[in-house]
């Protein structure tokens, strides 16, 4: 059987190789925010395509900005917080 392909073979690229400008920091969790998930969770390499150098400058400056409470730890939180909003 032949697989045919359905998405034609786009290249992943390092965003932040890519533009130089942008930076990686935890003061600026509206570009981190692009890198995890919904629930909080931090984004694979292989699924964003960030080159090894600028995930690992990734997942610490996702970890500070939590800390600063700028991004979520959990969606768990919140979800107990809108179960009670609704009661
Ligand atoms: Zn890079």
């Amino acid at each position: 059987m032949v697989f045919k392909k359905r998405f034609a073979p786009r290249r992943k690229f390092c965003r932040f190789c890519a533009d130089k400008e942008l930076p990686v920091n935890y003061k600026r969790p509206d570009i981190l925010r692009d890198f995890i998930t919904e629930r909080g969770q931090i984004l694979a390499r292989r699924i964003t395509g960030v080159c090894a150098h600028h995930q690992r400058l990734l997942t610490r400056e996702i970890k500070r900005a939590r800390q600063m409470a700028l991004l979520i730890y959990t969606a768990t939180h919140d979800s107990v917080v809108k179960k009670k909003s609704m009661i």
